[in-house]
């Protein structure tokens, strides 16, 4: 069963001075999941995470990642000048695009962060605008579909990321002829992924192409980036991935791969965003309606603009209404916001307790890829996000978006 980390009484103190909507965070949740990756990977002497900015954009939040030893993985200018604002140094930032407009490619350098191409044609775009830096990873793509046994779990082949095994080899040899020292190679072959065998997987396939790599143009990779993909169970009948084992598994690889073929001295990187936030984030909205037409309708106070992922991919989110944990889920309901899109439904047919108007309903797993895809449609604000903290106090990290923050681009518009 899914529980929430916050009671009804805690958010009963909270909307007295923050208003719902708004995401809430359990730093005690996010410090003890990171020491858990980091205790994982302590067999690999360089091991970093790079925590994937675009899950949760919020220097609260980074700056709890930062305290437990993580980096920061970007891909946009906004995304870097945020990581140096909350104090990354170049070691710990991983500058991650695809499309990348040379502007950014000079400010990552500029930073000192680690450029991971994710083209063979960037090198002349890097040459040309900011020079070759002497540290500089590439992305890799294999092609194909990607499956884990039986099971296809993405599609490569179709995806936009990355360069083929000739050009990643290729672009290898121009970089090092163009006097970068340092390699790293980089791939993400499957999406929140529920199973401990992703990463292994995924690094024995990198591991193999390394040695490859190293017999044929003779260059040594000094780190392997595993990226993203580590998932997590949004619904409640899945077990968690268990960290330990995945990091054992990659382990494994490291030892019958790389050590023999003289690459023990390379260092792990990761870039998770939804395995280090998600479940420490739930979107916090009241009732504000409820409507009973041919079906029962229960409308709250958020909308997808606040939480995309059920209207964008059909996602499940687990729903509790607090203070109604132990009632029986006898009643079906669709749970939906106020946005002009039929799709904007936070549940579809789901068996939830007896709902009031004024009852407070937890969103789970709303911390990472969910206040970060917010968007301004139908002219809905973006919500506030607040931390609660180990000793259960609380605080706002960011406000709600107001009209004039709204209107604030539109020239003239107070003069109309
Ligand atoms: C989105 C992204 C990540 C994080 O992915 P998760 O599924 O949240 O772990 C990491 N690296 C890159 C390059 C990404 O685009």
């Amino acid at each position: 069963m899914k529980k929430p980390f916050v009671t009804k009484e805690k958010i009963e103190e909270i909307v007295k001075t923050i208003p719902t909507p708004f995401h809430i965070y359990d730093e005690k949740g996010i410090r003890e999941n990171a020491r858990k990756l980091m205790k994982a990977f302590s067999w690999n002497k360089g091991y970093r995470e790079f925590f994937a900015v675009k899950a949760t954009p919020t220097p609260a939040i980074l700056n709890i990642l930062k305290e437990e030893g993580c980096g920061t993985d970007c891909s946009s200018e906004t995304e870097l000048m945020m990581s140096q604002k909350c104090g990354f140094n170049g070691d710990y930032i991983m500058f991650s695009s695809n499309d990348t407009p040379k502007e950014e490619f000079a400010f990552a350098n500029k930073l000192g962060a680690t450029i991971n191409l994710d083209d063979i044609t960037h090198i002349e775009v890097l040459k040309n605008t900011c020079g070759i830096p002497k540290k500089i990873s590439c992305r890799f793509n294999p092609g194909g579909v990607f499956s884990l046994g039986t099971d296809i779990m993405d599609n490569p082949g179709d995806a936009k990321y990355g360069m083929t095994r000739q050009q990643l080899k290729d672009a290898y040899k121009q970089l090092k002829a163009l006097g970068a020292e340092e390699f790293g190679m980089h791939a993400f072959l499957a999406s929140n992924t529920v199973s401990n065998d992703y990463y292994p997987t995924l690094a024995k396939i990198l591991f193999e192409l390394a040695v490859e790599i190293k017999n044929e143009t003779g260059i040594s990779l000094s780190f392997i980036n595993l990226s993203g993909g580590v998932g997590i169970p949004y619904t409640p009948d899945k077990a968690p991935n268990d960290i330990e084992i995945i990091g054992e598994g990659v382990h494994k690889a490291f030892d019958e791969i790389l050590v023999p073929n003289g690459l023990g001295d390379v260092s792990i990187f990761t870039e998770l965003g939804r395995f280090m936030l998600a479940p420490y984030g739930h979107l916090i909205t009241k009732v504000i309606n409820e409507k009973h037409t041919y079906k029962e309708y229960i409308g709250v106070d958020a909308c997808a603009a606040n939480l995309m992922r059920p209207a964008i991919y059909g996602a499940y989110h687990h729903i509790t209404v607090l203070g109604k944990e132990n009632e029986p889920c006898d009643k079906k309901y669709d749970v939906t916001g106020s946005l002009c899109e039929n799709n904007d439904k936070f549940a579809i047919d789901r068996m939830l307790p007896e709902i009031e108007i004024g009852d407070y309903i937890a969103i789970h797993d709303t911390g990472a890829h969910g206040f970060s895809m917010g968007y301004n449609y139908n002219g809905k604000l973006r919500s506030s996000e607040v931390l609660l903290r180990e000793d259960g106090s609380f605080k706002m990290i960011r406000r709600a978006e107001t009209p004039e923050d709204y209107f604030a681009t539109l020239e003239g518009f107070w003069e109309l």
